[in-house]
């Protein structure tokens, strides 16, 4: 299980594009959650696998990449993790102003389990930064184009739904507690099974569900209902090895 007291990851991730990304954009936390309020926005969202998810639980808390590798956790691979490196956003937590499955109607390309929580999770820390654009497309970007770089900035050009505008969490040292502000595990349903016959969601919320008993957090695994138009089941078929690592709770 994570330990949250080792070493804080200001000390143990000190690099210089780190540094340069903390002299990006932070702003102050409450002026966020009050621009995120004025939109309409009540709940922040965070969409993973089940064995990244699982570590989540057990530490009551949202976790950096940089944060579980560096504790010598495993998790499960993500298509972004060389470009966080690079940027030196690695340490740093994630979270999106919008439930992208249910907006896009397909799957999450983060992951099946979905964390739900109350806006006020970003008081948690002094100030949040804002993603103008994805990190994928910040190639050739100075900070400005990357980041709203004030909350006017922010007041003026937040859209609820942008999927670009991610609210990063850079001073929780990789972990923003959430004991208080979960409100919801939202789990897909991919309709399938594995060889032996044994369906993937039960793995999935049996992993979850034993991990939020260990945690004694006030909640249980809810399935997720998708619009009728969803296309996350098909993506979900078509993709069987990256659907497998995503609900399998060990790998
Ligand atoms: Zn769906």
């Amino acid at each position: 299980m994570i330990d949250l007291q080792a070493a804080p990851i200001s000390q143990i991730a000190p690099s210089a594009a780190r540094k340069e990304a903390h002299l990006a954009m932070n702003l102050h936390s409450a002026r966020v959650r009050d621009v995120l309020r004025g939109r309409g926005v009540t709940s922040v969202y965070h969409a993973n696998t089940v064995l990244t998810s699982c570590h989540f639980i057990h530490a009551a808390a949202l976790l950096s990449r940089g944060l579980v590798e560096n504790r010598g956790l495993a998790q499960t691979p993500q298509w972004s993790d060389a470009l966080d490196k690079d940027y030196g956003i690695w340490f740093d937590v994630f979270a999106d102003s919008v439930d992208i499955h249910a907006r896009a109607r397909t799957w999450n390309h983060y992951g099946p389990v979905l964390f739900v929580l109350d806006a006020d999770v970003l008081l948690a820390e002094p100030s949040v930064s804002v993603t103008r654009r994805n990190p994928s497309a910040w190639r050739g970007l100075g900070q400005d184009e990357r980041w709203f770089k004030s909350t006017d900035d922010l007041e003026a050009n937040f859209q609820r739904g942008d999927f670009n505008q991610m609210l990063v969490l850079r001073e929780s040292e990789g972990a923003l507690r959430f004991r208080d502000f979960l409100t919801s595990i939202v789990l897909d349903d991919p309709q399938l099974t594995d060889s032996t016959g044994r369906n993937l969601y039960d793995l999935a919320s049996g992993a979850l569900a034993a991990a939020i008993e260990v945690s004694r957090l006030n909640l249980t695994v809810e399935r997720r209902v998708c619009d009728e138009r969803c296309e996350c089941r098909l993506r979900y078929r078509e993709n069987l090895p990256i659907s497998f690592s995503r609900f399998l709770p060990a790998n």
